[in-house]
């Protein structure tokens, strides 16, 4: 391994292009794929030596790869996290900040709008190991600090959230994680570090599903961790090279590359997104709009306060409920029927029979979803033909 060159005070756009490269002898340009298992050792020497951890080296892929610890890094630098470790999935690594630091007796506190998988993960795998939970409206502080015992350990949260987009106050949720002697971690996968960074706000941890925007093309599934050192060494490392949860290293050098495009890509997603609202927000037909940057957003000062943009997702309500819903989703002729996000194609879901289905009624119509709310995932076509396309199948709902 060559010339490794150091970020020393360069900035987030020179980061994502650059960060945590390390070039072999070869000098290649682009990042290189390895697409190894194992590794070999020159001598049985220099094998126990790296198995005592005297020396450096990789020993094998479930436990580190080249293009792996490039994807890791560059993430750190692009968070502003002191480590992160990536994982096959964004669930794999929900799971493992979850399952490698919690035990029996512990609670945790979390924001009811959260993913579903990550639902039921609190709900349902949590309890049979005696680990206990306690659910809260994200964004009402208050009910955070009533939620908090002496056996809190861990508080998890999503902001923005999935699919009615309100949000959590992170600088507020990371103080009471504090004074409780618990962490705070924040899923990151709706903003991604272009536009929300939550360690600056106090989060200890911050999860990603790179299967969204860092891939950005709707191509591999990744996850990441991203925390600090204690956290690591105490708990999600042995946890990571045991269980086995790793990412491809093709996967990550996928995203690893794709980094170098989220800022600008972000941009153009939040400026199509602000579009697409705008025309939702003046159509007879459609009766709510939710985007975190237009003033008609009820955290409308939260997200400029945490966000450097509004991301790209927009969700709405269509007058007619679900009937009308799915005349409007069949009517589509550019964007797709699709519950994945993320993407550069336009996708659209009705999150009542899709992705909250497996949600009981009474808590979906807390979260805000009614049977005529539907979720763009708004991409980066040209948003004149996204809004042509919206207005000519709102004619047919
Ligand atoms: C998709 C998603 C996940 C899960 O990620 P996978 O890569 O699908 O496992 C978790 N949280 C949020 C907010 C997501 O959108």
């Amino acid at each position: 391994m060559a010339t490794n060159k150091k970020p020393g005070n360069w900035r987030k756009r020179t980061l994502a292009v650059r960060g945590g490269q390390v070039r072999s002898p070869f000098q290649e340009t682009s990042e290189a794929l390895y697409l190894t298992s194992g590794y070999a050792y020159e001598a049985a020497e220099e094998a126990e030596a790296r198995f005592k951890g005297e020396i450096g080296g990789y020993q094998y892929s479930r436990f580190g790869n080249p293009t792996i610890s490039m994807f890791e890094e560059r993430m750190a630098l692009l968070e502003g996290a002191p480590v992160a470790r990536a994982t096959a999935t964004g669930m794999a690594a929900v799971s493992a900040v979850f399952l490698s630091s919690l035990k029996t007796g512990d609670h945790v506190v979390a924001a009811r709008a959260m993913f579903g998988s990550c639902l039921h993960v609190v709900e349902q795998i949590l309890p049979r190991f005696g680990i206990t939970h306690t659910l809260v409206d994200g964004a009402d502080t208050a009910q955070w600090e009533a939620a908090m015992r002496p056996e809190t350990r861990l508080l998890f949260l999503e902001t923005p959230s999935n699919p009615t987009l309100s949000l959590v106050d992170i600088a507020a949720v990371a103080k009471i994680a504090e004074k409780g002697g618990a962490r705070l971690a924040v899923d990151n996968a709706f903003a991604t570090p272009a536009l929300q960074r939550p360690m600056e706000f106090g989060a200890h941890i911050v999860i990603h599903s790179s299967t969204k925007y860092i891939d950005g093309q709707g191509r591999a599934l990744g996850g990441v961790v991203l925390c600090h050192e204690d956290f690591l060494e105490d708990h999600l490392q042995v946890f990571l090279r045991n269980t086995g949860p790793s990412i491809s290293p093709f996967n990550a050098w996928l995203h690893l590359k794709s980094l170098e495009t989220l800022d600008l890509r972000m941009r153009q997603h939040c400026e199509n997104a602000l579009r697409v609202a705008g025309f939702l927000a003046g159509h007879k037909k459609v009766t709510r709009v939710l985007y975190p940057f237009r003033p008609d957003h009820p955290q409308h000062n939260l997200a400029r306060a945490q966000m450097d943009g509004g991301g790209g997702v927009v969700t709405f309500d269509v007058s007619g409920g679900k009937a009308a819903a799915f005349r409007l989703a069949d009517a589509l002729k550019l964007i797709d029927i699709s519950n994945n996000l993320g993407d550069s194609k336009s996708l659209m879901t009705h999150p009542e029979t899709t992705t909250h289905s497996k949600v009981a009624p009474e808590a979906r119509a807390s979260l805000g979803i009614t049977s005529g709310t539907l979720r763009i995932s708004v991409g980066l076509e040209d948003a004149d033909d996204l809004c042509e396309d919206l207005d000519q199948a709102l004619k047919v709902a």
